[in-house]
């Protein structure tokens, strides 16, 4: 083995256009033309650049990335969501749902996003790699089976979770989202199943059309396997950090998950603009410590990174460094420039409420788990 960590990603992913957008919106009206969707290749390439700057590049396993086949799509979207996609690029561009919009190469980028997932998992399930880190773009986590949904549009996670059933036969895998958003999607391909353990942890949602409340639980033979943690707006490393204590770890010791695939979203950064939360590169580096852990402890190390949301140009790159170095456990000349201030932030301790709220969510989902676990 040449490197613990695999590194897989594609140009075809930093080219995928959204087209012209200001933040989400169209143009048009009072809404200035800024010919920019918040969901542009920014950060992601500058995280790309930076992994290469810092030399780090050379130390991973770089991988190159195949496509997803419509037979590997399929196991989790519809045949007729799956050809949309293709329609909508051949006549130039569209929306693939809501708020998930592609143009012409917007069928050959989400193919190849969902490839670098699928090639993730075939890179620590064939033992070439301990753990891969996906960078894929368009992201993932909110496409549903039947639509995309929120810059989303193949369930890259998702796929990555069953293919790793369907392909290499596993039997338990957990799939945990930190985006800060709520894994609407990634749920939905699940909620009745309990061969994928589902956790998202995420800023109270009630709006994009979903939801992501703590009962929300799964159903038939998944209830109890879907994990919501919603915590309120404002919440930095402490808040984070009692989550995986109290909730997130017990779930995942308890499940014994063959394989642990995180949606890393990186928007429940300080800086993001569509998010309200406070974390940094400290919160980062012990979230994927503690999913490292946990993989050793049940899945023979083995850790799937998909790389979801994060929308500040600036201080992705350093938020992501911060993970691939802990996966990698290789140490570059990279100092975060944000992550020095970690202490003085008052927003990094754990606030009594915020206790309160995980506390009650540790025993609703430990009651749970002694209702539904077999
Ligand atoms: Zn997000």
């Amino acid at each position: 083995m040449s490197s613990p960590t695999a590194y897989i990603t594609d140009e075809i992913c930093f080219w995928h256009d959204p087209g012209n957008y200001a933040l989400m919106l169209k143009p048009g009206g009072f809404v200035e033309p800024y010919n920019r969707h918040i969901e542009n290749a920014d950060p992601k390439r500058r995280l790309h650049n930076l992994i290469q700057q810092s030399g780090l590049m050379h130390s991973l396993q770089v991988i190159p990335a195949r496509d997803a086949q419509v037979h590997e799509l399929t196991r989790l979207h519809s045949a007729s969501y799956v050809a949309k996609v293709e329609q909508i690029a051949l006549a130039g561009g569209g929306d693939t749902g809501i708020g998930a919009p592609i143009s012409s190469n917007g069928w050959a980028a989400a193919r190849r996003s969902a490839g670098c997932a699928l090639t993730a998992v075939d890179a620590v399930m064939q033992g070439q790699a301990q753990t891969a880190y996906a960078l894929t773009r368009p992201p993932g986590h909110h496409a549903e089976p039947e639509q995309g949904m929120g810059f989303c549009v193949f369930a890259n996670a998702a796929l990555a979770a069953a293919h790793a059933i369907e392909a290499h036969g596993l039997e338990r895998v957990a799939i945990v989202d930190w985006d800060v958003h709520f894994g609407n999607g990634t749920q939905k391909c699940f909620e009745d199943r309990s061969d994928v353990l589902t956790i998202s942890v995420h800023q109270q949602a009630g709006y994009l059309f979903v939801k992501g409340e703590a009962d929300e639980l799964g159903q038939g033979a998944g209830a109890g396997y879907n994990l919501n943690v919603p915590l309120p707006p404002g919440c930095g490393f402490g808040a984070y950090r009692e989550s995986f204590e109290k909730v997130i770890l017990p779930a995942l010791d308890a499940y014994k998950p063959q394989l642990i695939i995180v949606a890393c979203g990186y928007d429940a950064g300080r800086f993001d603009p569509l998010g309200r939360m406070m974390l940094d590169g400290v919160a980062f580096r012990w979230m994927t410590d503690a999913v490292l852990d946990m993989a050793r402890k049940h899945a023979q190390g083995r850790v799937v990174m998909t790389h979801e949301g994060g929308y500040c140009p600036v201080s992705v790159p350093f938020w992501g460094m911060s993970v691939l170095e802990q996966m990698s456990g290789l140490k570059t000349e990279v100092v975060c420039p944000f992550t020095g201030q970690h202490d003085q932030m008052p927003a990094q301790k754990l606030q009594t409420e915020q206790a309160r709220l995980v506390q009650s969510l540790a025993g609703y989902f430990e009651d749970i788990r002694q209702k539904h676990w077999a």
